[in-house]
């Protein structure tokens, strides 16, 4: 395999536009990455670029080593079954990003048992702060490994799960989370106007608080429950949000909310 293999992403919407940009930010050559899409339009700020696009899905599935499936979950059976038969010949990697697919699915419609990256990404990924989990088919190689930890890590941490059920706990932790930190921003923010902060205040504060905190807890070499006690003085302000957080039993309504999350996640595969 050369030292940059050509992508292709199928589907060039805001992942795989995502994914691109942060592979041509790290330097792979334009040329070498490829977009699928019906829509021309779509497509003409990529080719601006230098990337390689096509309204045809089979041209590019003919043209790449790393197939990126970046299309809607509902479209995906449509998408592979016209491109299987190249697919079967070619034996490209295969990464689906889409949620809820399961690599049974995916080689199935391809009608071989293909190398098959399945990802769950999450939105930062648009921000280049994404984090994603990673599950390989057991015809996975160690370079194509590296390669999807490439693609993947083109825009963020990207980390490996050895079981494809795990999916569902990153989707519950990582996948969803970003949803989890809006909801928090927000009853922070209510709350700081209920105190008296106008609401513009209140959420620079509380944006700034979060960026924040998210920058300790990544550099620190403890983890976040020592953080937490270190801010939280005996007596002090601090300790009595906890108590009221503990009384609450918010520790618990996370473990519920992260498991009803996981559980879709296994219904919709
Ligand atoms: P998106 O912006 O809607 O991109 C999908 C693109 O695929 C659109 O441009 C769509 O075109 C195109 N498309 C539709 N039919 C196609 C076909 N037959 N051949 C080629 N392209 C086709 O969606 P997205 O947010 O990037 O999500 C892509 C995938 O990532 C989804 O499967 C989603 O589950 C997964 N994912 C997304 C996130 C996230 O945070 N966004 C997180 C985890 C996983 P039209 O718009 O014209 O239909």
């Amino acid at each position: 395999m050369s030292s940059h293999p050509r992508i292709g992403f199928i589907g060039a919407g805001n992942m795989a536009s995502a994914l691109a940009g942060g592979l041509l930010a790290r330097g792979w050559p334009a040329a070498s990455l490829w977009l699928a899409d019906p829509s021309a339009a779509q497509l003409a700020a990529h080719s601006g670029r230098g990337l390689r696009t096509t309204t045809d899905n089979a041209e590019l599935a003919a043209a790449v080593d790393v197939l990126v499936l970046s299309v809607k979950p509902q479209v995906m059976a449509d998408v592979l079954k016209p491109i299987a038969g190249i697919a079967r010949a070619r034996r490209p990697l295969i990464i689906s990003i889409a949620a809820g697919i399961p690599v049974a699915s995916l080689q199935r419609w391809l009608g071989a048992a293909l190398p098959v990256v399945r990802a769950m990404p999450n939105t930062p990924a648009l921000v280049q702060a994404g984090a994603a989990g990673l599950f390989a088919s057991a015809e996975v190689g160690e370079d194509q490994r590296r390669l999807a930890e490439q693609v993947l890590g083109a825009v963020g941490l990207s980390l490996w799960v050895e079981r494809e059920d795990l999916i569902d706990a990153v989707t519950a932790v990582s996948g969803s989370g970003p949803a989890y930190f809006f909801y928090v921003m927000e009853s922070m923010i209510a709350a700081g106007v209920a105190l008296g902060l106008d609401e513009r205040d209140a959420r620079a504060l509380t944006l700034q608080t979060a960026l924040g905190a998210a920058q300790m807890a990544i550099t620190a070499d403890v983890g976040p429950a020592e953080l937490r006690r270190r801010v939280t003085s005996p007596a002090g302000t601090t300790e009595q949000a906890v108590r009221v957080f503990d009384e609450s039993g918010l520790g618990d309504i996370f473990q519920r909310a992260l498991a009803a999350c996981a559980d879709r996640g296994a219904e919709m595969a």
